[in-house]
């Protein structure tokens, strides 16, 4: 199953992501995984994208359509995938339906994880302390926050217009919010 996951920084996505590719046996594709990983690395990438996720923009998508593409032509994916943190705008929602048909391998899920921007916010704080984020201060949040809702938020809508977009209801525990995922994947088997 190909599988978009959709969210606000902070709802919580990722940790989704992260149950349901070991549930499905798929690999979890997540673009600030492969980020922090290039800037740790110290790659020209790296480099190139560290100043910008330090401030809560978005890393170009000329940068990001390479990285996915490469990512996306491993052969662990044939299989499907669970992608996490892409598309982040109109233009990666278009540039990876594109490449996608061209694999012949369209999006079939795009769950969007909804959850209420004052709760994310404080889970956000949470993270910061635990994981030590550079992205997770408050300034940053914010922006993150602006970014989501100018550029983000009108993916879901792309989406909802191919007919693949289901929302999921992100508040309450793990688990709660991972069976809703499980529901919902279940009635489509
Ligand atoms: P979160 O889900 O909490 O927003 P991520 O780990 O997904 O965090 O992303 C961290 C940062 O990596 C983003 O704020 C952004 O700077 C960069 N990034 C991740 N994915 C993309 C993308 N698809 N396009 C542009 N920038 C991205």
């Amino acid at each position: 199953m190909r599988i978009v996951l959709l969210g606000a920084p902070g709802s919580g996505k990722g940790t989704q992501a992260a149950l349901l590719t070991r549930q499905l046996g798929l690999p979890h594709i997540s673009t600030g995984v492969l980020l922090r990983a290039a800037v740790s690395a110290g790659t020209d990438l790296g480099k190139k994208a560290k100043a910008v996720m330090d401030r809560g923009d978005l890393v170009s998508d000329d940068i990001m359509l390479g990285l996915i593409e490469e990512r996306l032509g491993q052969s662990d994916v044939q299989g499907g995938f669970v992608l996490d943190g892409y598309p982040r705008n109109i233009a990666q929602a278009e540039a990876l339906d594109a490449l996608l048909k061209r694999l012949g391998q369209p999006v079939e899920e795009a769950l969007q994880i909804d959850v209420d921007e004052e709760q994310v916010i404080a889970r956000i704080s949470g993270r910061a302390a635990a994981e030590g984020r550079v992205d997770d201060n408050e300034a940053v949040v914010r922006n993150r926050m602006k970014v989501y809702a100018e550029q983000t938020a009108p993916v879901i809508a792309f989406y909802a217009r191919k007919g693949v977009l289901t929302r999921i209801l992100g508040e309450g525990s793990i688990e709660e919010v991972f069976q809703r995922i499980n529901s919902v994947l279940r009635s489509r088997a």
